[in-house]
This record gives structure tokens, sequence and C-alpha cells, in this order.
């Protein structure tokens, strides 16, 4: 039987690689439902090829237009943040694949996870904000979370047959970002131009920043913390700028299992919606003759503080990581928009983690407050 899918945030580099692994793949998948906050033009374009159940376009101002662009089409046209969360909507579907960007991520996952849907899960945000609820949803409701993230199917992948066998640790591999070897003084006056130029990955442009930050590495350390039931101390990261292995699991026998392969997220993608069946693809094989140094180094936490701040999110628990999540968001939209350096992105964070009213244990109205609390004092900050 063909799986019915919905992807939230179609438009984006995640929504449209997968948008690429279901046409290649039409006796597995069907798809019924994509959404797009603001590119309508783009939305109108898939919607025309896929001929989908239902579209959503958030942004209310381009109703009309996706509206009529698909008139000669069955598809619904729905808008409003609110239709993300309505589980009629989804009424038809299977798994939903959640690659919308940022804290707006969260409340759709939340309702897809209540309405039993199976989860691909792109948005790490989610996780990091509210990686408890969400993962205790998630088992109350019999729901199984496929990262989509690249480091975490990994994982994901080298946990495959393990069950019962303990993980003594976890690398998360990291390409380092664009500016891996230069020196702590150049960072001061990198521009945002310099900051989107990711050696090995083509991704939207706030993942971009916080891979330059490292950010995207601590949040993703917060991410696999949930995923895979791991402490602080079990999650190592390792800098391998070739982004062929994507990460590795260490067991107690000490044996260890990585997974690799040309970095690629429609792998990821793909066998996050065909678990546990692996499918047919074409994509660029890894070559041991072409890529004869896989080289790995520490991080720089001096140079990278987002990384020790994450950490520290981490080990505190409650909602520090929803604040960091929220302060991150802020300081990263205002350096896109040449509003501060690249270094005072990680000040703004910590000093929003300094002033937060922190909560041991937060409940989803406290995580909605801390997101707004925190948003409100790193905006002042700027
Ligand atoms: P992107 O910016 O390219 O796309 C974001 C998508 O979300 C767009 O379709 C946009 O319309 C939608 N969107 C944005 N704001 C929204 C809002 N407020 N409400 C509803 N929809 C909204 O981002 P991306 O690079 O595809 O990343 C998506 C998610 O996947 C992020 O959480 C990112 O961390 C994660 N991720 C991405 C990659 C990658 O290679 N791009 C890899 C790993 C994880
Ligand atoms: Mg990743």
């Amino acid at each position: 039987m063909k799986k019915r899918i919905a992807i939230l945030g179609s438009t984006g580099s995640i929504g449209t690689q997968a948008l690429q692994v279901i046409e290649k793949h039409p006796e597995h998948f069907e798809l019924k439902i994509i959404s797009a906050f603001n590119n309508a033009g783009l939305l109108i374009e898939q919607a025309l090829k896929f001929k989908p159940e239902a579209v959503i376009i958030t942004n209310k101002d381009k109703f009309t237009q996706v509206a009529s662009f698909l008139s000669c089409l069955t598809t619904k046209v729905f808008t409003g943040a609110e239709a993300l969360n309505d589980c009629n909507v989804f009424a038809n579907v299977d798994i939903i694949l959640v690659a919308i960007v940022g804290f707006a991520g969260l409340l759709p996952t939340i309702n897809a996870i209540k309405a039993g849907k199976t989860i691909a899960l792109a948005n790490k945000e989610t996780l990091v904000v509210a990686g408890e609820l969400i993962t205790s949803l998630a088992k109350k409701n019999n729901v199984t979370i496929f990262p989509v993230d690249s480091e975490h199917s990994a994982i994901y992948q080298c946990l495959a047959g393990e069950q019962g066998n303990p993980v003594e640790k976890i690398y998360l591999t990291a390409s380092g970002g664009p500016f891996r070897d230069k020196q702590i003084e150049f960072l001061e006056t990198v521009t945002k131009k310099q900051a989107l130029q990711h050696p090995n990955w083509n991704m939207g442009n706030k993942i971009t920043i916080d891979s330059a930050t490292l950010m995207n590495k601590g949040l993703e350390a917060i991410e696999a913390h949930w995923l895979f039931n791991l402490s602080p101390e079990q999650i190592k990261i390792i800098i391998h700028p070739q982004s062929v292995i994507h990460s590795i699991v260490q067991f107690e026998d000490g044996s260890m299992k990585a997974q690799m392969s040309i970095p690629d997220m429609r792998l990821p993608i793909q066998y996050a919606m065909s678990f546990p069946k692996r499918m047919k693809s074409d994509y660029p094989r890894f070559s041991f003759i072409k890529y004869p140094n896989l080289t790995f180094e520490f991080p720089d936490i001096k140079k990278f503080p987002n990384l020790a701040l994450s950490f520290e999110a981490l080990r505190k628990g409650g909602n520090m990581p929803c604040i960091l999540n929220a302060a991150n968001e802020i300081a990263v939209e205002a350096f896109l928009n040449d509003r501060i350096s690249f270094n005072r992105m990680s000040e703004i964070i910590e000093k929003t983690m300094n002033i937060v009213t922190f909560i041991n244990n937060p409940d989803f109205n406290d995580y909605m407050n801390s997101d707004y609390e925190s948003r409100m004092i790193a905006k002042n900050l700027l």
C-alpha cells in the first residue's frame, strides 16, 4: 500500500528534496498535502504538478492568489497557521514530514502526534524547545518519530537491529562550517554572504547560519538527547569536514558503527519515509579512492561559544533549551538583516539565557510564554 504523505514546508530546502523523492517513487508514495508560509509561486507550481488533495498557504494575504491559480484542480486550498493544526485537513495522511523551520514547527508537530500520524521530523527546533513533551506525547499516542536530520538518521540506522544493546556514546559529526579554519579575529568581520556559503550542504538560510556558528550542532545534541535517550556526557561532537560519515554509535563492547554516504539530504528524507525499507536510488556513490582522507578534529569551543551554550542548556534542562532556541532565532534573523555582527549572536543568546525566568518542569503554556519572553528580551538586547 502506498504511504500517504503531507509535507509541511514543501517550498523549503528539505521540502523540495522530499518532493524529488516522492516523484521518483510513485509506487511507494502518494502526496496528499503541501504547505508553505509565503512562497505562493512555488506552492502553486508544486500543486499543479502533483495535484495533492489540499494545499495550505499560511500567509493569508496569499490565499486569493493560490486559490485562483488552483481553481482548475479539485485541490482544496486552506490558509492561516490554524490549517496546519486542523486534524480534519490531515485525515487521509499516514506520514507528516515537518520541514518547517524554527519554533513554528512545534504546534503542528504536537497536533500531528495527537492525531496519531507517523512523524518524519526535519524540524529539530521542535525537539530542542519541548523534547520532553514531544517524546512523552509520542509514546502515549504510540507514534514513531523518524529523524530526517542526517546525523540522527545515521544514528537511527546504526541502531537498527540493536534493540537491548546499550549505547556507550555517540559521535555527532559536524562539517565545521565555512569558518572552521579561520582565526577567532576573522569572525569579528564576517559578512552574511560569507556565512551563507556552506562548504558541503545547500540548505535554508537559518540552518546555514546555525552551521556557521555551530549552533546547529548544539541544537542537534539536544535533539539526540531526546530522540535516543542519552545523557549529555554520552553525546560527543567531532568535526569531520568531508561530511561523509554522518554520525557514529559506540556500543558497550567498544564496537563502533558509522553511517556513510556522499552528503545528500534526499537519503535521510527517503529513509524516514520508507522505513523499514530501503529504496533504490541513483544518488552519487562514495568512492574510497576519490576521498583518500577522511579527517577529524575537536571543535573549538572558544571560537564557537554556541556549542558550550547548547550543552549548558541541555544540562540545565527545563525551559533553558527553549530560551536558547528563541534567542538564537532572533539573533540569526538580526544577523541576516545586517543588524548585528557574527560574534554578537552568541552574546545575545548567552545574555537572554541569563535573564529569562527559569522553569524546571515546563508545560506547553510555559514553553509558549518562555519563547515569547525570550524573543522580547533578545530583541531588546539587539
Ligand atoms: P527553509 O527555510 O529552506 O524552508 C522552510 C520551510 O518552512 C518553507 O517551506 C517555508 O514556507 C516554511 N515556513 C517558514 N516559516 C514558517 C512558518 N512560520 N509557518 C509555517 N511554515 C513556515 O528551511 P530548511 O533548510 O528546509 O529547513 C527546514 C527544517 O529542517 C529546519 O528546522 C532545519 O533545521 C531542518 N533541517 C534542514 C536541513 C537542510 O538540509 N536544509 C538538514 C537538516 C535539518
Ligand atoms: Mg544535521
